[in-house]
């Protein structure tokens, strides 16, 4: 059942928007702002009702406070009040609400709003998540990737811990391609990134497919010793699917893979840090593919073979 938070200082108009909801929501209620931004940053909540009038923190300011929290900002808020004047409905929907509704109200009326919102919500979420996935692998995509790297590197800015950044390649693709078909290399990148993605599970661990037959991933707290070993099984455990690769190129499909350990600073950046672990990939195939190359914090560089 979807979730639905009702915030309101009545209990009784709390009860009654209950009754109205709960064959099809399961409610969760909470009787001041504070306890409902609370209670909205815990739960995966597809819509808040929310009283304008309240004690303490009311419900304009509560719904400024949910807008500003990435966590609460996509979830839809429908004020409920009896402020009736134009005023305040401008104020609402001009600081996020998705709607506007006036006591008394109509249950019925207050029935398909909610339904109409819950949907909406759902349907914005599927988007979303298809807009930043990757078709053929189910993984992150690229778009998913230059957004949340930032994210991801600024935290490890400010939290001072090693990240690093990974880049892969399938070693000659192109004959494997021209030997086995072009239907039959997609599923050779659906089974790469599948298990890839089973050794990268980590909640701090992240993995999108970069284009064609390239990966990037990165990691959040291990040394580069430790990454660079990590790496090495993933490598591993690539070339052990023992798919069949093109004679003249080798026994089985392997990957390459360049990377960078680092605590980054502010001056750092992301984007040049991508292109060492890319530097690192190219080394990797010049040295002879299937193999890790890694530069460590000290931008030394460390060669599995
Ligand atoms: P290297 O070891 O140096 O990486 O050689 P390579 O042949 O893998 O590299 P190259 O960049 O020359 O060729 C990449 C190949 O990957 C060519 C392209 O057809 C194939 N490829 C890229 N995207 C897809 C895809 O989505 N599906 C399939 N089947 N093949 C793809
Ligand atoms: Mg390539
Ligand atoms: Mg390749």
């Amino acid at each position: 059942m979807e979730k639905i938070l009702i915030v309101d200082d009545s209990p009784m108009q709390a009860a009654h928007l209950k009754d109205i909801l709960d064959d099809e929501y399961e409610i969760t209620i909470a009787q001041t702002a504070e306890e409902g931004l609370r209670q909205a940053s815990k739960a995966n909540f597809s819509l808040i009702l929310l009283d304008v009038v309240m004690p303490g923190m009311d419900g304009f300011t509560l719904l400024k406070k949910l807008q500003e929290e990435i966590i609460t900002q996509s979830i839809p808020v429908i004020l409920i009040t009896s402020l009736s004047d134009v005023e305040s409905e401008q104020h609402g929907l001009i600081l996020g609400a998705v709607d506007y509704i006036v006591k008394p109200f109509n249950h019925l009326i207050v029935k398909a709003r909610v339904n109409t919102h819950v949907k909406l919500y759902n349907y914005r979420k599927q988007v979303e998540y298809q807009s930043q996935t990757d078709q053929l692998t189910g993984v992150a995509n690229r778009r998913r990737h230059d957004q949340y790297s930032i994210l991801k590197w600024n935290e490890a800015v400010r939290l001072q811990v090693p990240f690093s950044i990974c880049m892969f390649d399938i070693d000659c693709f192109k004959v494997y391609n021209d030997t086995f078909g072009h239907p039959a290399g997609d599923k050779v990148i659906a089974a790469v990134a599948r298990e890839v993605s089973s050794h990268l599970k980590r909640s701090t661990d992240f993995f999108a497919r970069y284009g064609g037959e390239e990966f990037v991933a990165f990691l959040m707290g291990d040394s580069s010793e430790k990454a660079f070993k990590h790496l090495k099984k993933i490598r591993e455990a690539v070339e052990n699917l023992h798919i069949r690769q093109d004679p003249s190129v080798s026994e089985w499909v392997t990957v390459s893979v360049g990377g960078v350990t680092l605590v980054p600073q502010t001056e750092n950046s992301y984007e040049f840090y991508l292109k060492l672990a890319d530097a690192m990939l190219y080394d990797a195939k010049k040295f002879g593919r299937n193999m890790v190359v890694w530069a460590d914090e000290n931008m030394k560089q460390w060669r599995e073979k």
